[in-house]
């Protein structure tokens, strides 16, 4: 029996809630369960203001346009993301300036940033690694210091804290994702946090295609115009309906997810203090939300060994980013920084199979070959 790496899960709610949305007779954007999941994220949650987009991609999109980002404009960026990171500020003609992992894990290493600042540079995109917080007071400060924006790509974030504070309620922007691939999924579907009151009424705008129909929609104008710069970065109500469903057992999946990830520490951690892997370094100031477990091997060999020494026992683990700076979309426009803790994050990490319906003995089986491999 094999072990695939992911397996997106459904709560039982979600047929439910497709069909009262078809069944409504309106399933384009910002309608019922639109507004059910706002709600969700504004009222329970505790987040500023939200708007639901059609991926974490889209949500990045919008914070280029929000924080106005122009030609020639810098951007600083850690290598070890996503493409879509970067991507939203390339679009909109930034200049990426990117920057290296920390030591302790892959989160961007603050005590670089302020060298690559200049008078040019606009904003600090921070990614929280599997869910692993950034060190946010010190990023936090020196954007205000240089008065700079700082977005965070919350991706992998939800449910995690940065000591008292959710991950997307620190930075002035953040984004989440409900990819099938994260915690809590809709196919394809993200969401924008405004936490800096100043940019709200233009994410309305940019977010319902540069015009005010948002306001026309409660009855705050009487018709509605263009504005602004915009597009269409709001979901179906479909998808909203299916994260609505997620939404309404975020609690049961966390406590599965954080349970899974403990087990996977507790088995792993003979391996940690032997020398021969490093596990997910958790600082004081950070929580754990179960999002992903990875394994640091010491080099690329071990860790390609070890993937195929999985797969031939039918464990799927994977590897994660390449460097975005060492991409053959853009090595010819990175300024010839090494960035190395990148560059080992990308050669050593494994990561391994999690996902809600994981069984106890289907990790124990992970943990026993990986232990196996070391011997
Ligand atoms: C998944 C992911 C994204 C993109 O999310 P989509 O919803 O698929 O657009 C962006 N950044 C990071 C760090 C991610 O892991």
């Amino acid at each position: 029996m094999s072990i695939p790496f992911n397996k997106p899960y459904f709560t039982g709610l979600e047929a439910k809630y497709l069909s009262e949305s078809a069944l409504s007779g309106k399933i384009s954007g910002n309608g019922a369960f639109t507004k059910k999941c706002h709600d969700y994220f504004e009222n329970t949650y505790g987040l500023n203001k939200v708007l639901l987009t059609t991926s974490c991609t889209d949500a990045l999109e919008m914070c280029a346009l929000l924080v106005d980002i122009q030609p020639g404009d810098e951007v600083i960026i850690p290598s070890f993301t996503f493409v879509s990171t970067a991507n939203a500020f390339l679009l909109r003609g930034a200049k990426i300036v990117f920057a290296d992992s920390s030591i302790e894990n892959p989160n961007i290493d603050p005590a670089q940033i302020e060298d690559l600042i200049t008078p040019k540079t606009k904003a600090i995109i921070v990614v929280h690694y599997a869910g692993i917080a950034c060190n946010m007071d010190w990023i936090m400060d020196i954007a205000l210091k240089h008065k700079l924006y700082v977005i965070e790509d919350a991706a992998h974030a939800i449910d995690s804290w940065y000591k008292d504070k959710k991950l997307g309620t620190i930075g002035h922007l953040a984004a989440f994702s409900f990819h099938e691939t994260k915690n809590i999924i809709s196919g394809e579907g993200g969401m924008l946090v405004i936490n800096d009151n100043n940019l709200v009424d233009r994410a309305e705008i940019i977010w319902e295609k540069g015009t005010n129909r948002a306001a026309f929609h409660r009855g705050e104008v009487d018709k509605y115009g263009w504005l602004d710069l915009g597009s269409s970065f709001l979901p179906s109500e479909l998808t909203a309906a299916v994260l609505f469903a997620q939404l309404q057992n975020l609690d049961s999946i966390q406590f599965t997810r954080t349970k899974i990830w403990n087990l996977y520490f507790e088995l792993l951690k003979p391996l940690e203090s032997q020398g021969k892997v490093k596990l997910p370094g958790l600082p004081s100031f950070a929580s754990n939300n179960g999002h992903m477990f990875y394994l640091i091997c010491r080099n690329n060999r071990e860790r390609n060994n070890l993937i195929n020494f999985l797969h031939k026992n039918g464990i799927q683990a994977v590897f994660h980013y390449l460097p975005l700076h060492q991409s053959p979309y853009f090595h010819k426009k990175h300024d010839g920084r090494k960035l190395p803790h990148a560059i080992n994050y990308s050669d050593c990490i494994v990561r391994l199979p999690f996902f809600f319906e994981l069984k106890n003995e289907e990790i124990k089986k992970v943990a026993e070959k990986i232990i196996e491999f070391f011997e």
